[in-house]
């Protein structure tokens, strides 16, 4: 079963999301985005889960993708990762993130992305580069000037 992220849960028809993996956590997200659809999916089958989200965190801090994940986007993280089941989201860090350690996902809407990439720090000033762990403005140990967050690929 595909654990789903709320993207599938707020598109997808029944017959598909029936059976499918989600987060607690995601119940209430999706009661502020549609109350409706809340209504829906808490009226089938579903596979309601939590799990300790220590290796979805270590996971993305590697790509540096940790930021701009949210609680629930780590929730589902954690689950697809424990269970081994393919992931369904259009959100481009969560599909970095399971590429990263070779974790089958799949789109949920949009095409998915084909290329892994890294976040990285670049100075403004010198241009020298180090990679991101925390979403705090930085500058660059060398020159002193701003540092901005720029995508690399790798
Ligand atoms: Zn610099």
């Amino acid at each position: 079963m595909p654990v789903l992220d709320t993207a599938a849960l707020l598109h997808w028809p029944v017959d598909r999301m029936q059976g499918g993996i989600v987060a607690h956590s995601q119940l209430e997200e999706l009661r502020n985005l549609s109350p409706q659809r809340a209504m829906l999916v808490e009226s089938i089958e579903m596979e309601w889960m939590s799990m300790s989200t220590g290796d979805a965190e270590n996971a993305a801090a590697k790509t540096g993708d940790l930021p701009r994940l949210s609680p629930v986007d780590l929730d589902i993280l954690a689950i697809a990762l424990a269970t081994g089941q393919t992931l369904f989201t259009d959100d481009y860090s969560l599909q970095n993130v399971c590429r990263s350690v070779n974790h089958p996902f799949e789109a949920v809407s949009n095409k998915r992305s084909e290329q892994q990439w890294s976040w990285e720090l670049k100075c403004i000033g010198c241009r020298a580069t180090k990679k991101v762990d925390s979403q705090k403005e930085q500058e660059c140990d060398i020159c002193g000037s701003p540092m901005k967050i720029k995508r690399s690929r790798r």
